[in-house]
């Protein structure tokens, strides 16, 4: 076995755990030897990985969780990619790189990935762990590997890359102006009005970039990456933001652009999406911050499965101790339990935009998923049955106090992550409750000390969903949890909100785009349709079925379960079971 020994050092305060604890716990380091040593200048503690024995003590001594030490198999010291620097992160393999594919990449976040990708899109000259400092001998170092070539030509500036990145709510920062002026600036292949109409942005082309929504925003990015002319582009989790016919329609150019021999890769954490839009798939695995290891390519639904199990069959990795699953939970049965609140039909007419709502009843202690598009009034019902807003027909005379999360978290919050969520309630921060049904799963603890500007976003939106979740009230909207967080954090914060409204006896409403969390968050669903900006319909609260019969039946694409593992696959348009599952009318849970 090979040891690594990783220190996160925004974690590590040597001032606050009693100068170099680990230091000075160390059994090597007691009987004069120097597994740890104190960086001086830096004032930081150095893991020696050669005269460390492993024993852990250190790591379960250090207060703030700043150290892990793993022991690896030795021959993976040969696939070591890139380290940063002693005591950093370690990433092992690579994804291939295929013409005419998209390569899917799935795995958790601070595993790699992005690494993975400035690596082969040439931003990141990999150091193959030791103090290389040349391409020539990263060429050397993939002889025989398919990426030999690849590195061959990417020296030689024959492949330029794209890179459409993850987080598009910071595009505004860095980019001013029209969207017009960018995209026809980015127009290398003169595809300048099929890209624009594929994606539908013929509405916003005047505005300017600071004035869109992150929907937009997304599809902009998307545009610009499309319009270039380059060998290898990467997507960094294309559908946040988007709903769920817009995803597929991205999922749909993606493809087009693998098929016209392009060399695509796609990190994304919506399955269904990931699914629907890879040739082939590599599962990314270790600890995150820590390692991360690329599996060997998979077909993508074979991927998939053995990711949900947490079991790689060729490589003999068992890397999650648990299973997913997403076996048939039993449908609510709609008279159950107390009413929250009945409510009449209710319309609201704000001139340019109008919506109708059929009347319906939500109960205590359950969640509603709710689906449609963006921008259908979605905000409006919720606001209409909290009472803030006042129904142009029909008549709501309660009030109800609601807790919102919003699908784009802003911040300008000065302090840290503990400052922000204690002002909400400190005392159920202190409960052994919120942290074993809450905190803990979503990885809050960890995030005490950081200071909210510095989450990143996925952090940022796992504070949001919890603050949100702290505050009393009897209805909980929550709009897009998902946006930003790997398949683990999507279904630990799933689990959260089931929990903490089945005991506390609350309910919530969800606003969901990824088919895979809808299916396992909601008990009931209510469906959106119309016209976006224009009018929406929502309907009654209904069963799983008849809702997701309903919804996906007005995006035109049906799904089914895979017999493995449950998961919700979409089928290909056109094939057999698409046929015969429309003409059934049942475009869900076959
Ligand atoms: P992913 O894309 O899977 O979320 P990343 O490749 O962004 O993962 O990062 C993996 C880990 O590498 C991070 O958790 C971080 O600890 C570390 N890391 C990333 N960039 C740097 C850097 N420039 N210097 C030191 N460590 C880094
Ligand atoms: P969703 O939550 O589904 O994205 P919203 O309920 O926020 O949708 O908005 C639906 C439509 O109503 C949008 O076109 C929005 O511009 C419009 N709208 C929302 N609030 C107002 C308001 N106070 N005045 C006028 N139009 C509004
Ligand atoms: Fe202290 Fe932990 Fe840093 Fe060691 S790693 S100096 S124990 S904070
Ligand atoms: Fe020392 Fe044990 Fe920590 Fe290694 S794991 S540095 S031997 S305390």
């Amino acid at each position: 076995m090979a040891r690594i020994a990783v220190i996160d050092y925004d974690k590590c305060n040597p001032n606050k755990c009693g100068h170099f604890l680990c230091e000075r716990v160390c059994p090597v380091n007691r009987m004069g030897g120097e597994a740890i040593i104190i960086d001086e200048e830096n004032y930081r503690p150095i893991i020696q990985e050669a005269s460390c024995t492993g024993c852990g003590i250190c790591v379960h001594k250090c207060p703030f969780n700043a150290i892990t030490i793993v022991n690896l198999p030795e021959q993976l010291d040969e696939d070591c990619v890139h380290r940063y620097g002693i005591n950093g992160f370690v990433l092992y393999r690579l994804p291939v790189v295929k013409e005419g594919m998209v390569v899917g990449i799935l795995g958790p976040n601070g595993t790699g990935k992005t690494t993975a990708v400035k690596i082969l899109s040439g931003q990141l000259l990999p150091n193959l762990c030791g103090d290389n400092d040349s391409w020539d001998n990263v060429i050397k170092a993939f002889r025989g590997n398919e990426l030999q070539t690849y590195f061959e030509r990417l020296k030689n500036k024959e492949i330029r890359p794209v890179v459409k990145p993850q987080y598009v709510d910071l595009i505004p920062k860095a980019v001013r102006g029209k969207v017009r002026d960018l995209l026809r600036k980015a127009d290398e292949s003169g595809r300048f009005d099929e890209v624009v109409k594929e994606l539908e942005l013929e509405n916003v082309l005047d505005r300017d970039i600071r004035h869109l929504s992150g929907g937009e925003l997304q599809r902009v990015a998307i545009a610009a990456a499309l319009l270039r002319n380059a060998e290898f582009y990467f997507f960094d989790e294309p559908s946040s933001y988007l709903d769920i016919r817009q995803r597929l329609r991205i999922a749909k150019i993606i493809r087009k652009l693998a098929e016209s021999g392009k060399n695509v890769l796609a990190v994304e954490h919506d399955l269904a999406i990931l699914d629907y839009m890879s040739d082939i798939i590599h599962v990314v695995y270790g600890k995150p911050g820590a390692y991360g290891i690329f599996s060997q390519p998979k077909s993508t639904r074979n991927g998939i499965n053995e990711f949900l199990r947490g079991y790689l069959r060729d490589e003999n990795v068992r890397f999650r101790p648990y299973e997913i699953n997403f076996s048939k939970k039993s449908e609510r049965k709609s008279q159950e339990g107390e009413i929250l609140v009945e409510y009449p039909p209710l319309v609201k007419d704000y001139g340019s935009f109008r919506l109708e709502a059929e009347g319906g009843e939500l109960y205590i202690g359950e969640v509603v998923g709710i689906v449609g598009p963006n921008g259908i009034g979605k905000t409006t019902f919720v606001k209409m049955l909290a009472g803030v807003e006042k129904p142009t027909e029909g008549e709501i005379d309660w009030s109800l106090t609601v807790s919102y999360k919003p699908q784009y978290i802003k911040t300008d919050y000065e302090g840290t992550v503990y400052e922000l969520l204690s002002k909400i309630d400190a005392g159920k921060l202190m409960s052994s409750f919120y942290k074993s049904e809450l905190l803990n799963p979503l990885g809050i603890p960890e995030l005490y000390d950081k200071n909210v500007n510095d989450l990143s976003g996925g952090e940022l939106q796992r504070v949001a969903i919890t603050a949100c979740l702290l505050r009393d009230a009897d209805l909980y909207l929550l709009d897009e949890p998902s946006a930003h967080l790997d398949v683990e954090q999507r279904l630990a914060v799933s689990k959260a909100i089931r929990s903490l409204m089945a005991k506390n006896e609350k309910t919530a409403l969800i606003v969901e785009h990824d088919v895979m969390m809808v299916d396992y968050l909601s008990d009931r669903l209510i469906v959106f349709e119309g016209q976006p900006g224009r009018f929406g319909k929502a309907s009654k609260p209904m069963g799983m079925r008849e809702g997701m019969n309903r919804f996906l039946a007005s995006v035109g694409v049906t799904f089914r379960r895979d017999p493995d593992t449950g998961r919700p696959r979409a089928n290909k348009e056109g094939s057999v079971k698409d046929r015969e599952q429309k003409e059934r009318g049942e475009y869900y849970y076959t």
